[in-house]
This record gives C-alpha cells, sequence and structure tokens, in this order.
C-alpha cells in the first residue's frame, strides 16, 4: 500500500464511521504514483464489474473521488447520467504521468503486490474502472496535483473509445473533474439496454446516496440538468442518514449506538420502532463504508428489534461495519457488494448488540419506544427526571421552561394502560392519553406552515377521470398541506414531496387519501391530518412518564375542544363534590 495515492496529501480522515487504517510508508514526491499490476497479480484479482449502466460510471467515479481524499464532491447528470456524467473532486489529483496510464488497464495507485490486497483500505484497488470507462465512451480528465503552495499544473487527457486522443497542460486547481460523454457510442447492444431518463437518473441518485452516507465528512451534491437535487454537507453520521433520506426520517426520530468487537466496530444509525416500514427499503449494511448485500446482517438488526416492531413491519437501521481488512475479503463479487468475513458470528452477534443498545438507550429515555412521541410534540428535555414530591406530598415548584404559570398538576399514574390520572385543585382527571395526545397534534398540524420534503422515490397512483379533474382542482390545497404531486400523464400522477409530518402514514393510507381528495368535498382535509394525528400520536398501552404526563394534561387543557377529532371526549373529569357525595362525605369536612 506505500503507493497509496491518499498517502500523499494526508487527507482528513472520514470523521465518521472511520476506516482502521494501515500506517503508510512516506514516497518521494516525485514518482509516478500509478502502476500497471503485473499479469500475476492482476490475475488474481475478480473480473471488475463491467460499465453497464450510467449508475456504474457514478460509482465508479465515487469511488476514486473519496479515495483521493476529497472533502468536497460535485456529481452533474445530463439527460439522467446517459447524455454526461461529470464528476468533481477536491482531493490529491494527477500529475501528468499518473493521467497518462489511469486509462489503461490494471492501472492502479492502490495496491502493488497479492498481499496488499488484505490491507486495502480504499473502495477502489483493481484498476479497471476507467480503462471500462474509457473504451466505452468519451471521457476527459482535468486534473492538478494539490501542491501545498496552491500552486499547481493542471492537465487535460482526453480518450475516445479507448483512443488516447490529447494530453496536454490546462488551467485548473487542485482535483480532479472527470467527464463521461457519448456513452455506448459503440456498443449499440449496451446502449438497447438502457432506461428511461427518470429511471437512469433514479438510480444514480440511489447509488450516490449509497455512497455519500457513510463518509459523512465529505460533502456531497447532486446536480441533474444543472439544477442541484441534493445537498449533503460535513455532519454526523446520524444528520448524514436524516438528510440522505428526508422524506422519510428527521433526526430527532433517528439513535445511534456502537458496539466493539475483535477487530472491528459497529455502528448502528437506527429509528425508533415508530418508524417502522413495510418494506425493507431502510434496512442496509455497510462495510468497510461499501454498501453490501450482505443478508445475515439485516437479519441480525431485525433479530434486534423483534418485539419492538410489530410482525410485518421492519425497523429503519443502517448498520456500519468497520472491519480490519484482512478478516474480509471483497475480492468477490465484481462489483464489491458482497463480503465474506472471516469472523461473521461476532459480527453478527454486535449487530444484535448495537441494536439492543440503541433501544436500551431509548428505554431509558421513556420506557417505551413509542412513549416518545410526546417528546417531540411537545418539545420536551432528551430525558425527563421526576420530581420527587416534597416530604409533605406537595409538589415541587413546576421547573422552568415548563410552564410556572399552569394551574397545579399532580400526576397520579397510568390506569388501564389507557388514562392517565392527575389530580387537580378541585377535581379528579382521567386522561385518554392516545386521544389527547392526537388532539393536540391535530391542532398543531391544521395550524402549521407544512416544508414538504422532496421524495426519493416518488409515490405514483391512477385516478379515475373524475379523480383527475378533482386531484387537478385539489393541488394548490394539497400543497399548502404538505403534499406535492405532478402530473404525469393522463389520469397517473406522482407525489413528488411530503412534509415530514405524514411520514409516519403509509403508502396505503396516502394513496387512500389522495383518492378522497379526488372524490372532492371537505372531509378528506380532515380526514388527512386526523390520520397523520393518530399515527404520530402515543397509544394505548404505551408507558408514559410523569414530565411527559404533566405536560400532556397542561396542554390538554389548553384546547378550544375537549374531544378528539373523531368527536370522542378526551378526558373524563369528577369534581371534589361529586366525589365526596359518592361516599356521603359532607364537602368541606377535613379527610380522616
Ligand atoms: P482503481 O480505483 O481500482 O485504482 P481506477 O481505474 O478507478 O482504478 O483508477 C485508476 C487510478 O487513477 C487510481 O488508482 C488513481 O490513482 C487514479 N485516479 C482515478 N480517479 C482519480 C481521482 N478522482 N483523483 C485522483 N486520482 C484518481
Ligand atoms: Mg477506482
Amino acid at each position: 500500500m506505500s503507493g497509496s495515492l491518499a498517502s500523499r496529501k494526508a487527507p482528513e480522515a472520514p470523521r465518521a464511521p472511520e476506516a482502521p487504517r494501515a500506517p503508510e510508508a512516506p514516497r518521494a514526491p516525485e514518482a509516478p504514483v500509478i502502476r500497471i499490476l503485473r499479469d500475476d497479480v492482476a490475475r488474481k484479482i475478480a473480473a471488475g464489474e463491467v460499465i453497464d449502466r450510467p449508475l456504474s460510471i457514478v460509482r465508479e467515479l465515487l469511488d476514486n473521488s473519496i479515495d483521493a481524499g476529497a472533502s468536497s464532491i460535485d456529481v452533474f447528470l445530463e439527460g439522467g447520467g446517459i447524455s454526461r456524467v461529470r464528476v468533481v473532486d477536491d482531493g490529491v489529483g494527477m500529475a501528468r504521468e499518473d493521467l497518462k496510464l489511469c486509462g489503461k488497464p490494471h492501472a492502479t495507485s492502490k495496491i502493488e503486490s497479492e498481499d496488499d490486497l488484505l490491507k486495502v483500505t480504499s473502495l477502489g484497488f483493481r484498476g479497471e474502472a476507467l480503462s471500462s470507462v474509457a473504451v466505452a465512451s468519451r471521457l476527459e480528465i482535468v486534473s492538478a496535483r494539490s501542491e501545498p503552495g496552491g500552486t499547481s499544473i493542471a492537465h487535460r487527457l482526453l480518450v475516445r473509445g479507448g483512443k488516447l486522443l490529447s494530453l496536454e497542460e490546462c488551467p485548473g486547481k487542485g482535483g480532479t473533474s472527470v467527464d463521461v460523454s457519448e456513452l455506448f457510442y459503440n456498443y449499440p447492444a449496451r446502449r438497447k439496454f438502457l432506461r428511461g431518463v427518470s429511471t437512469e437518473s433514479a438510480m444514480c441518485r440511489s447509488m450516490f446516496v449509497d455512497r455519500a452516507l457513510p463518509h459523512p465528512s465529505i460533502a456531497f451534491r447532486l446536480f441533474s440538468e444543472g439544477e442541484l437535487r441534493l445537498s449533503l454537507p460535513p455532519s454526523t453520521l446520524r444528520e448524514r442518514v436524516a438528510l440522505s433520506y428526508g422524506q422519510l426520517l428527521v433526526a430527532g426520530l433517528l439513535r445511534e449506538s456502537t458496539v466493539e468487537g475483535e477487530g472491528f466496530t459497529v455502528r448502528m444509525v437506527a429509528g425508533l420502532p415508530e418508524l417502522r416500514r413495510r418494506d425493507r427499503k431502510l434496512m442496509q449494511a455497510f462495510v468497510n463504508r461499501r454498501r453490501v448485500w450482505e443478508f445475515s446482517l439485516i437479519q441480525a438488526a431485525e433479530y434486534a428489534f423483534s418485539g419492538h416492531v410489530p410482525g410485518g413491519y421492519h425497523p429503519v437501521a443502517f448498520v456500519f461495519v468497520e472491519v480490519d481488512p484482512a478478516l474480509v475479503d471483497f475480492n468477490i463479487h465484481p462489483a464489491k457488494k458482497e463480503v465474506r468475513f472471516r469472523n461473521l458470528p461476532d459480527v453478527h452477534r454486535a449487530v444484535v448488540a448495537a441494536g439492543r443498545k440503541l433501544l436500551a438507550i431509548q428505554d431509558r429515555v421513556a420506557p417505551k419506544p413509542v412513549a416518545t412521541a410526546p417528546e417531540r410534540e411537545l418539545s420536551l428535555p432528551a430525558a425527563p427526571t421526576e420530581r420527587a414530591p416534597l416530604a409533605d406530598g406537595r409538589e415541587p415548584p413546576a421547573r422552568a421552561g415548563l410552564g410556572a404559570e399552569e394551574p397545579r398538576i399532580r400526576f397520579l399514574g397510568q390506569v388501564f394502560g389507557v388514562f392517565l390520572a392527575f389530580e387537580l385543585p378541585d377535581r379528579l382527571l382521567l386522561l385518554d392519553q392516545h386521544a389527547a395526545h392526537e388532539k393536540i397534534i391535530f391542532e398543531r398540524l391544521a395550524g402549521r406552515e407544512p416544508a414538504p420534503q422532496e421524495m426519493l422515490f416518488p409515490l405514483s397512483f391512477d385516478v379515475s377521470n373524475e379523480e383527475d379533474e378533482r386531484i387537478a382542482r385539489a393541488i394548490g390545497e394539497l400543497r399548502s398541506l404538505g403534499m406535492v404531486l405532478r402530473r404525469t400523464g393522463a389520469r397517473t400522477w406522482e407525489l413528488t414531496a411530503l412534509s415530514e409530518d405524514f411520514l409516519t402514514l403509509t403508502e396505503g393510507d396516502l394513496l387512500e387519501m389522495l383518492r378522497a381528495a379526488g372524490q372532492g368535498g371537505e372531509g378528506w382535509r380532515r380526514d388527512l391530518l386526523a390520520r397523520a394525528a393518530c399515527r404520530l400520536a402515543i397509544k394505548e398501552g404505551d408507558p408514559v412518564d410523569p414530565v411527559t404526563a404533566r405536560e400532556l394534561c397542561a396542554k390538554a387543557l389548553g384546547l378550544e375542544s375537549p374531544r378528539c377529532p373523531h368527536g370522542r371526549p378526551i378526558w373524563h373529569e369528577m369534581s371534589r363534590e361529586e366525589l365526596y357525595r359518592l361516599v356521603d362525605r359532607p364537602v368541606g369536612e377535613p379527610a380522616t
């Protein structure tokens, strides 16, 4: 590994998750860094995946920019990547000699000998990507070594159909820009297998997210047709996960845990069980910052959540394993999507432990996962603690920020898993915990300014002629509620952006609501908010901690109408007089 480009600039190592990096010997800076692998080494390497569509180009170019120690990477797509893919980074760059070699088969700076395969921490190592791109397109690379003084000489390499057309000096700054166009101009058969622009574009975007996710210290931006589509600034791992799947996740609903094993570390970022999904789209595993399709890791995460997520649902869980390269083999799959662990049972156990740990942290915040919903809705402190009653049984003064003005509310406990019992100065109050919370959320949703977030996977649906017209008319109102729709054909629509308040609605719910909007009338608006509120609210049987309970009570008492969105009363109360009367006690007589 002494020839690693990354060793030249000593780029900032990704903050999280961090790869265990082997110490590298310094090289003389003027030596050419790219070499052609010897035949015997090249033969040990699984044949690299052919470049079959734009997403493979995005993948390989991103890998190279990450390996080059870039701190900021921009991807530009035109025509879904079919017309052009351009990736610009501020990594170590290449000198003239490197550029001349980089597009040749088995040209790499990342490994030299077979032994290096055991130590490789870079994403690439086969030296095949650029050469495969070069034979099937027009490839233009402008690159300059990032020199300490900021002075750098850039060179432009132009290759078409594998033929070197030119290599000349040009203006430029440290880093590399790779521009791939005229894809498959000389491979008409491969061109035929390309899908439509929007499909290819969506595939490129998923690949972009897969690569950006485990590298949160690098800034990534995705542009399509000149427009910025996704911007991921440097952040923590948890924020990166939340931002990458913005329409589905909010950082506040994600937790993180780490478990160390022998020669490896498991980090998990997972959603509270209320973020459960019908599919496993948001159960993903990464090994040494590569997304892998290793089902046993997904299964381990699922196992950790069993009992917290009901049958038929799956948790949201991103598993990041950082493992000593000697303990894994990526060289078994052309696209490195599969990995062979030497210690799979240990890693499996650690993933389960990471999941359990995460749920335990969660349990400390509130006894059961869903009961933290009030934390978000009622903006409670992260770890509510009970204010111990004073020795004489009186409540201590309310903490600052929790409303010193509120009536004196004493939380007595939960009854039948459904009611929260409170003593107020003049009455006993039994609050239906779900109905009360639901109504509080409903009021908030009805009065808010929604901020719809673009969906990664737009939801398309067909409607009847009549519904089509109504949806077209309701489009403005739907938007004001936080749902952005786009017509994709006669009687077909796509939901392209959604407010985060609706993220707990299932696809089925959303389609039903949109159809209802298409039926016209007034009721659908209320139904939509009511259903979203219902999904966000704490449920019957969820334990509720005392601080949350009191705040719930104070907010419920402040409601204009004490009925849930479905019209049911949200509490039952009994005055002191009524209670006294029930036991024939004269009012005013001191308790004995
Ligand atoms: P590999 O990544 O497996 O080494 P590639 O064909 O992808 O093979 O790239 C060949 C070589 O070109 C790399 O080893 C690296 O030295 C150089 N290279 C490619 N892209 C970049 C880049 N964005 N910045 C700096 N060097 C690069
Ligand atoms: Mg590469």
